[in-house]
């Protein structure tokens, strides 16, 4: 298999038209891509339900501002969201270390989304999820793009598996603004629908739930993916990891009715501890009205 090889080059040259990260926040810049080589694939997972996870890329278009990634590799979050290294000998050395290293679930991915623009031209996600079904490993894949789609073909042959969509508003003015170069949720719900109709396990990670988000919003999601076939929510709130505040401020600035209330329910102690305990509880009730599994992350 030869995974494609390209120069480095500006995202922007060669994503679809749709795909192009908004204008907004107005500074947003470009994000670009270079390649680069991953000395392992599989590393041992903290996270609870993954024994492995696999990051196709380092860096993350999508640009999240409420983003956890940059902290957790010791990154610059004023930068996060303009370069991405994508690892092209992944597949390979996934290849090798499939044959020596121990069979468990795993999460693709955890500080990446492995399926952001880069994707679609370098489809180092695409092999190395056809390494995983040749030697049938358990795969749990969390995404907030569409393009997951492309790869139902692969996916269908794991015999376990499950793709998660994070779905965070319903808001498109607010995901802009927060989520600057993901797809819209609408398109990761109809991402979600496609897969639950061909019987590939679908779940919904409600989280981080916006400081700004009203509960009816909350509920307005968990019955739009419980239409789109999830088969359980995760729920999680936002925690201000290092330099995300600073990033909040950036992206909600040109808000200010949003900016303010984030910043009450994040700082104000009685609306910090009101909000989410109910936030998290709307969550829940909703879904439990549906007989939709829920646990928090
Ligand atoms: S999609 Fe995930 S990894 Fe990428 S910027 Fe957003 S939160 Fe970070």
């Amino acid at each position: 298999m030869n995974v494609p090889d390209h120069p480095e080059e500006p995202l922007d040259s060669w994503l679809y038209a749709d795909e192009r990260p908004d204008p907004t926040p107005p500074d947003r810049g470009r994000c670009r891509v270079r390649r680069a080589h991953a000395r392992t694939a599989l590393s041992p997972s903290g996270l609870e339900g993954f024994d492995w996870v696999l990051n196709p890329y380092h860096g993350c278009a999508h640009g999240c501002a409420y983003c956890y990634a940059p902290s957790v590799l010791g990154e610059d979050m004023e930068a996060w969201g303009r370069a991405v290294e994508a690892r092209q000998n992944m597949p390979t050395v996934l290849s090798r270390e499939l044959r020596r290293k121990e069979r468990g679930v795993v999460g693709i991915s955890s500080v990446t989304d492995p399926y952001q623009p880069a994707e679609r031209r370098y489809q180092i996600t695409r092999y190395c999820l056809e390494r995983l079904a040749r030697h049938d490993w358990p795969v749990c894949v969390l995404t907030k793009s569409d393009l997951v789609v492309r790869d139902t073909d692969v996916l269908g042959t794991i015999s376990e598996v499950e793709v998660g969509f994070t779905i965070t508003t319903t808001d498109e003015h607010q995901r802009r603004l927060m989520e600057p170069g993901a797809p819209p949720v609408a398109r990761r719900l109809a991402a979600m629908r496609m897969l639950s109709d061909i019987d590939i396990p679908t779940y919904a990670f409600i989280g981080p739930i916006y400081p700004t988000a009203s509960l009816n919003e909350l509920r307005e999601m968990v019955r739009r993916v419980h239409e789109a076939g999830a088969r359980y929510v995760l729920v999680d709130r936002l925690n201000l990891k290092r330099g995300v505040w600073l990033s909040l401020l950036k992206a909600l600035g040109p808000d200010p009715v949003l900016l303010s209330t984030a910043r009450r329910r994040l700082f104000l102690e009685e609306a910090r501890d009101v909000f989410y305990p109910r936030a998290i509880r709307a969550v829940e009730d909703e879904a439990m009205s549906l007989g939709l599994a829920v646990s928090r992350a």
